[in-house]
């Protein structure tokens, strides 16, 4: 696939899953980044934004976060230490990360983490901001988080979407039974986005893509089905989270996961809610799925990410 036609003052380094996608716009007022990837990954994050395409020696201006999962936020502080630059991000994230609820912002509760920081400036749904000298308007996109934003520019029809809109789907959702607004806000922000005229997307992870309207077709389908499945999305949801802990250690042994699935709170929460299953149990089936798909694979007494 060849890679869509960008401004030139807009670079985008594509991470993987375990960090997101980081958006270097450069201009006259200075340079902005766009989230700042995994905890585990910040010596490589410094040297991307060090490199040529990154900032090449620039001060950084501002560092922005469209959401406050892990893979999003947890270079900020490394960052913010490295260049001396605000952070900015969404004004219903600031609360959260002000009282650095680790629950709520899926951190040890997931079994995932990022360094404490300090917001300084917090971002509205429905202003204007120029990064890279292009003028992003801010829009709201809950669901996968209920306080993201996405950043829309008009001009050149570009949105960068953060979780809420990928090539394939979107960030996982909560379940009606732990957030009953999660799912209809997801519905209501894949229809938002869809009312939007937009050439490239410039999702949070994977590669910047032109075929919206399948992307979005695929979004929909995806949470059609969803909706009608509660026990299928809680199961989806640790799964994701399973994947990212392999990416995260590179290997798990297996037969530790019954006890980590029992000790990390989000599994075991959802197992009394939704399976009621024995831990080894629960491990079974998430490993069995994730190996049916090839997202992750046996080597001898190991888990590995497929
Ligand atoms: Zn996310």
């Amino acid at each position: 696939m060849i890679a869509p036609a960008l401004p030139p003052q807009l670079h985008v380094f594509v991470r993987d899953w375990l960090s997101s996608n980081n958006i270097v716009l450069k201009g006259g007022d200075g340079a902005v980044v766009i989230d700042s990837g995994y905890v585990r990954h910040v010596p490589l994050t410094l040297a991307l934004l060090a490199s040529r395409q990154g900032l090449d020696g620039a001060p950084l201006a501002k560092l922005v976060n469209t959401h406050c999962h892990s893979d999003h936020m947890g270079g900020n502080a490394a960052i913010a230490r490295a260049y001396g630059c605000p952070i900015a991000l969404p004004a219903s994230e600031a609360p959260l990360i002000e009282a650095w609820d680790t629950k709520t912002l899926l951190l040890d509760y997931a079994d995932q983490y990022a360094d404490r920081f300090v917001v300084d400036e917090t971002l509205d749904a429905g202003a204007t901001y120029v990064w890279g000298d292009l003028e992003w308007q801010a829009l709201a996109a809950p669901g996968h988080d209920m306080a993201a934003l996405v950043f829309y520019n008009p001009e050149h029809r570009i949105l960068i979407s953060g979780d809420a809109l990928w090539r394939n789907g979107y960030g996982f959702v909560m379940p009606p039974e732990i957030d009953p607004d999660a799912m209809p806000a997801t519905r209501a922000t894949l229809e938002m986005l869809s009312t939007l005229d937009v050439r490239v997307v410039i999702p949070g992870h994977g590669d910047s893509f032109t075929d919206v309207e399948p992307a979005l077709e695929r979004a929909f389908k995806r949470l059609t089905a969803f909706e009608a499945d509660s026990q299928r999305m809680a199961r989806h949801a640790l799964k994701v989270l399973l994947t990212f802990a392999l990416l995260d250690r590179r290997q798990m042994r297996l037969a530790d996961l019954p006890a980590y699935v029992d000790r990390v709170p989000i599994y075991r929460d959802f197992n009394a809610r939704f399976f009621g299953l024995a831990p080894s149990e629960l491990a079974t089936t998430l490993v069995g799925e994730l190996e049916r798909v090839g997202a992750v694979r046996r080597s001898g007494d190991f888990l590995t990410p497929g």
